[in-house]
């Protein structure tokens, strides 16, 4: 499953997702992370049945902490199969099937939203 935590360093600047791998046990794959001096935004994928015991290690560690069900969203009735979003996908989400439509590998979106100004017809949205 997939996790969005924010969280702030604080005076401490501890390294939260170490931590939180050391506390509970779990391999945690970092897909996406921006980090600045004091604060950072990761998703994170952990396995589904260990998703509760990160979620409530991050939430102790001082995160918010979101669960992400879905990638990126596609609206079917203004996309025109243009493929402007293809090439700019850095998880190759998008491809052309083969009646060169539009198609989605919703699964491997880690939700970086380049793609989001890069459609003319503002037929892509983040998940909320
Ligand atoms: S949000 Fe990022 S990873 Fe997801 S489909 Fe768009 S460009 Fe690809
Ligand atoms: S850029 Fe927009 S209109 Fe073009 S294929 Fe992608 S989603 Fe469809």
């Amino acid at each position: 499953m997939k996790l969005l935590v924010n969280f702030s360093k604080g005076k401490k600047n501890a390294p939260i997702i170490a931590q939180v791998v050391k506390e509970t046990g779990v391999l945690i794959s970092v897909e996406r992370a921006v980090i600045d001096s004091s604060e950072g935004e990761a998703l994170i994928e952990v396995p589904d049945n260990q998703c509760k015991l990160v979620r409530s290690s991050m939430t102790r560690h001082g995160a918010s902490v979101r669960l992400l069900e879905h990638g990126i969203n596609v609206n079917t009735s203004e996309c025109v199969d243009c493929g402007a979003c293809i090439s700019i996908c850095p998880r190759e989400v998008f491809s052309f099937d083969t009646d060169w439509k539009l198609a989605i590998a919703e699964d491997r979106c880690i939700v970086c939203g380049k793609c989001v100004p890069a459609c003319p017809h503002s037929a892509l949205t983040l998940p909320l």
